[in-house]
């Protein structure tokens, strides 16, 4: 018999407790957004899955180990943002070797992917982007997050993939409790996890979604786990889930009932089984004396914070009043990100000029082009890397903008740090909140929808086109800042292309404009991507909407342009103070509030 996730009401837990204290139910794990102390760190947006992490580091592993721990528990508390049916990057510090290494676990396009893919075949158009892109086979990426796990271990851990997944598949099999964020993601999914067979088994097993304090059980989950702690990656790779994969993909198991249109996707069980997680050289630039490592392309992150952060260098931002310092901020990110949709791609088909893109010269070049006083017209246009000497130029306006921004907004970020000094940075994703909605049947997970990160319409010329066997260009900004060689800050978050101007507002707060960590990452958020628009979050427009309108700049919320409300972002971080103290940083609210934790609150 296929066992399928379960929602035990709380007051059965309850029940129990009263019944049998020592055999209790799951009960919400407590959680804070800022602990301070010594000797290892874990933050995420989720309570179970540090604490997992912290467990890890308590009973000897080390920072790989426990982020391991953390994402595989990230993967049954926060599955629709991330889990093995996705991909992420994964930034190492090294404290031995003082090295800085990266892993690119992206999905990759199948090799049958056509550049017409996101044509309907039968009407000649393009496909909405939703429902029918993102609730697809067509969007279904190759996934990347057990190689990258396993890479991890292999090149830095000291347990196995085996071991890293025990407390998860634990978490799975006991269960944890449904919190708010949860259940309303499953509720904005209704119709599309109500759309296939073994999503709607997991998530609408009793005909409605989990319920806030409800223990949610996914064994069929936990056995995946145990399957791969088992077997290694070869099942998921080459042997029968990659069959099963490959079929969900081909032919979703869509339900009678669902008037959803699902285009089928054509990946194989080669695509699968050619799959590899990619280590990187990390991008690098100087910021006023500290040096600041990313993820170098596939992911736009560090390309895109790192010429920001060229440009932004040449003022003094420190002695500006704070509007006018984030006058500059949204400059200097509309700039990079015009750079971004001009040059940056896969680097394994496309040739991203990324030393010109990191060039002081070229920064001090594409500053130029900013008024202190005044805002650009935007969008802007994108600087030339075939030529350029830091002197200033007329700058010239953008036609358009070169694509709609499709980049959605959920994914998930952790930060570890271990007694030894090793530091691990990691943002994955499934892409939507939800991912593709196409659970693998009798498995417990959710396959990705990341490939809508591919430019939508093809253009030969765009970085960003689709291609076989390409990574779609991501903006995961997994972000490691070093004085004099040793780690100062760790930081990422999760937000499609927000990632890239939170992660960096959340550098300029800290190491310009005298916020702690913990206050740069609650500090209210504004994002330009080289729109028209500024769009920031309500607290924000209230506090300095006036201050930046006089400077010419059109700051709307999110909330004036599309339905709903909108976080920007969900960040994690540590800061690593004298005397090896660890300051370690989650959202106190964005998306229910995240779980910081360290290993000793005192020095010991
Ligand atoms: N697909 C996005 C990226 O790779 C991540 C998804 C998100 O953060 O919402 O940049």
């Amino acid at each position: 018999m296929r066992r399928l996730g379960t929602v035990v009401p709380l007051a059965l837990a309850t029940t129990l407790l009263v019944a049998a204290p020592a055999h209790a139910g799951p009960q919400p794990t407590p959680k804070r957004p800022t602990a301070v102390g010594y000797g290892g760190a874990v933050t995420s947006v989720d309570a179970d899955a540090s604490r997992v992490g912290l467990r890890v580091l308590r009973s000897g592993g080390n920072a790989v180990d426990a982020a391991v721990a953390t994402a595989a528990a990230l993967g049954v508390t926060e599955p629709f943002s991330a889990g093995i049916g996705g991909g992420g990057y994964f930034v190492y510090y090294d404290a031995r070797t003082g090295r800085i290494s990266t892993i690119d676990g992206r999905e990759t396009a199948p090799a049958a992917m056509p550049h017409d893919a996101f044509i309907d075949p039968a009407t000649g158009e393009p496909y909405n982007f939703s429902p029918e892109l993102v609730t697809s086979g067509v969007s279904v990426g190759v996934p990347g997050t057990l190689a990258t796990w396993q890479r991890a271990l292999r090149s830095w851990g000291t347990r196995s993939l085996a071991r890293s997944l025990a407390p998860a598949e634990a978490l799975a099999r006991r269960g944890f409790v449904v919190d708010r964020t949860f259940h309303d993601q499953v509720v904005q999914n209704e119709r599309r996890f109500k759309a296939f067979v073994p999503t709607r088994a997991l998530y609408y097993a009793g005909g409605h979604a989990p319920r806030v304090g409800s223990v949610f059980r996914n064994r069929d989950l936990a056995d995946t786990y145990d399957l791969l702690a088992d077997r290694g990656l070869r099942p998921f790779y080459r042997g029968r889930l990659a069959g099963e994969i490959v079929r969900a993909v081909r032919r979703p198991p869509t339900t009678a009932s669902t008037t959803l249109p699902v285009p089928p996707g054509t990946m194989s069980r080669r695509d699968l089984a050619r799959y590899r997680a990619v280590d990187r050289a990390p991008t690098h630039v100087g910021y006023r004396g500290l040096d600041v490592y990313g993820m170098a392309p596939s992911s736009s992150g560090g390309s895109t914070v790192g010429e920001a952060l060229n440009i932004l260098e040449r003022y003094d931002l420190g002695s500006l009043p704070r509007a006018e310092a984030l006058h500059l901020y949204l400059e200097a990110s509309a700039l990079a990100f015009a750079d971004r949709g001009a040059y940056v791609g896969d680097p394994a088909q496309v040739d991203v000029p990324l030393d010109d893109l990191l060039s002081d010269d070229f920064a001090a070049e594409r500053a130029c082009s900013i008024d202190p006083a005044h805002a650009a017209d935007k969008p802007v246009a994108a600087g030339d890397v075939s030529s350029y000497d830091g002197s200033c130029a007329p700058s010239t306006p953008a036609a358009a903008d070169r694509a709609t921004d499709t980049e959605n907004v959920e994914t998930t970020n952790l930060t570890v740090a271990d007694r030894w000094g090793n530091v691990v940075e990691y943002t994955l994703t499934i892409e939507q909140t939800g991912g593709s909605g196409i659970a693998v049947p009798g498995r417990g997970f959710l396959l990705n929808n990341e490939l809508t990160d591919f430019s939508a319409v093809y253009d030969p010329a765009d970085p960003n086109r689709i291609e076989p066997l390409k990574r779609p260009r991501s903006s995961m900004a997994p972000t490691l800042v070093m004085r004099d060689g040793r780690p100062l800050l760790a930081v990422g978050s999760p937000g499609g292309s927000t990632i890239i101007t939170t992660v960096l507002q959340i550098l300029v707060d800290r190491l310009d404009l005298a916020m702690t960590l913990p206050e740069a990452i609650a500090a209210a958020r504004a994002t330009q991507r080289n729109t028209a628009a500024d769009l920031a979050e309500p607290a924000f427009v209230e506090e300095y909407g006036d201050a930046l309108r006089a400077l010419g700049h059109d700051v709307r919320t999110y909330e004036d342009i599309f339905t709903g409300t909108h976080e920007i972002g969900a960040a994690t971080g540590i800061e690593f103070g004298p005397g090896r103290l660890l300051t370690a940083a989650a959202e106190p609210d964005r998306r229910g509030g995240g779980s910081a934790t360290v290993l000793h609150p005192k020095r010991r």
